[in-house]
């Protein structure tokens, strides 16, 4: 299946070549040709499967055929809603990627920043809308922006929308389209709220599904680091210093856990940074630019910062904290691994994770390998990085709770050993 096989203009081609997409992703080669024939669909796809040019590539089109030319008074023909800012203006991104070569203008608008530079965009006239809902609502009321004239309306990760309250500024906007309209519902899961808002806003959709969960799963390689609490970031200091870590997104789950480990990255002489939602967007958005630029080698998020974020060959994920929620994990490791490339998620898990961890198994059906003879398995926060081998075997007694996770594991054995080797490497932050 090329993108040539889904009809779509030479305009559109060059600029996928010149992104270097060869040929479209599974939800890609589904979704379009049905929207394309004007199908309303409902999508169920996880993170990093291609989402986003699943439904721009296709109101892209369809725009552009219906336009007169560049003369013409510009509305809002098409409206995409995403959770977060940092989505927003990655698919604001995508729209000036894809649509290079054609003659449509969009813009991004999202809280958190002055109104006076949307303001301006919207005024001089757009065509594709992206927008987070507070700000979007707060811009129709000022009356900056009409939906009247909306013929493409996406819903892009519905269910994160859901999961951070946004279901009443999403229906507010709602009931402001008009009828008559296409509308893509992208989710990454189908709980019962998510079906149900989809079936009040959908017209008869083509259902597309790819990509359960687990096999966003088994194309990360995966490991776990049983530690405690108060090691943890010793450890990361630790990996980051002996193993063959270009760069890294770690995931806390506090805001004020993402800036210590930050700090402490740095005081460490490791170049890091933190993203959360107390930070500014500009601030943010630089963090996130010296991530992609590489200047900076690990990026601290949390979660809902997180969402959403595209980094080209990111090569490992961490979870500094195992996430309560088995989908989370799903969601984490999906930022590496992207559009078929392969990639590293390394877990660190405390006592009290444990749970966390027996459930993100059940979730996505594998055993995740656990690594032994890292040096921090001790509680005691001053033990050195060369204990003695018997020690960690005692620690695992202590922490062993039968749930089985050790069992497929018969490395373990080995795990004196490979402490002292690991140990005694020379400490030193020599990859950038
Ligand atoms: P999602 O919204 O499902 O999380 P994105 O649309 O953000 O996924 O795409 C994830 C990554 O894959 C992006 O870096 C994007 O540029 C890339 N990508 C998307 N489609 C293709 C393709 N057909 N070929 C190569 N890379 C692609
Ligand atoms: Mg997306």
């Amino acid at each position: 299946m090329t993108f040539q096989d889904l009809h779509l203009i030479e305009p559109i081609q060059r600029a996928l070549k010149t992104a270097g997409y060869q040929k479209p992703t599974p939800i890609q080669a589904q979704s379009i040709p049905l929207a394309l024939q004007g199908r309303d669909l409902l999508a169920c796809a996880q993170t990093g499967t291609g989402k986003t040019a699943a439904f721009a590539l296709p109101i892209l089109q369809l725009l552009n055929d219906q336009q007169p030319g560049s003369n013409r008074r510009r509305s809002v023909q098409a409206l995409v809603l995403a959770p977060t800012r940092e989505l927003a203006i990655q698919i604001g991104e995508s729209f000036d990627a894809y649509g290079k070569h054609l003659k449509l203008r969009h813009t991004v608008i999202f809280g958190g920043v002055s109104q006076n530079a949307q303001t301006r965009q919207l005024q001089s006239g757009v065509d594709i809308l992206v927008a987070t809902p507070g700000r979007l609502l707060d811009l129709i009321n000022q009356g900056y922006v009409s939906l009247d004239q909306i013929e493409f309306f996406v819903l892009d990760e519905a269910d994160r929308m859901l999961d951070m309250g946004f279901i009443h500024d999403v229906k507010r906007v709602i009931r402001k389209l008009p009828q008559k309209r296409q509308t893509f519902f992208f989710s990454a899961t189908m709980p019962s709220d998510i079906v149900k808002l989809s079936a009040e806003i959908l017209d008869r959709p083509a259902k597309v599904q790819v990509d359960p969960v687990s096999s966003t799963a088994e194309r990360v390689e995966q490991s776990v680091y049983f530690v405690p609490k108060k090691q943890k970031r010793k450890l990361l200091l630790h990996l980051l210093r002996h193993e063959d870590i270009s760069e890294a997104l770690v995931f806390t789950r506090t805001k004020h856990g993402a800036n210590r480990v930050a700090k402490d990255l740095t005081k460490s002489g490791i170049r890091a940074e933190a993203i959360h939602g107390n930070k500014s967007q500009n601030a943010r958005q630089l963090a996130l630019k010296n991530f992609k630029d590489r200047h900076t080698r690990v990026l601290v998020a949390t979660d809902i910062a997180a969402r959403g974020i595209d980094i080209d060959e990111l090569s490992h994920v961490i979870n500094f904290d195992l996430p309560n929620i088995s989908e989370t994990y799903v969601h984490r490791i999906g930022r590496t691994g992207r559009a078929g490339a392969s990639g590293i998620a390394l877990s660190f898990c405390d006592t009290e994770e444990r749970p966390y961890l027996r459930d993100i198994q059940k979730l996505t059906g594998l055993r995740i390998p656990i690594v032994d003879g890292h040096p921090f398995t001790a509680e005691d926060e001053d033990s050195q990085p060369a204990p003695q081998p018997a020690a960690p075997a005692r620690q695992e007694r202590r922490n062993g709770n039968g749930n089985g996770n050790r069992n497929g594991n018969n490395r373990s054995r080995k795990r004196g050993n490979k402490n002292r080797r690991s140990g005694s490497k020379a400490p030193g932050d020599n990859r950038r």
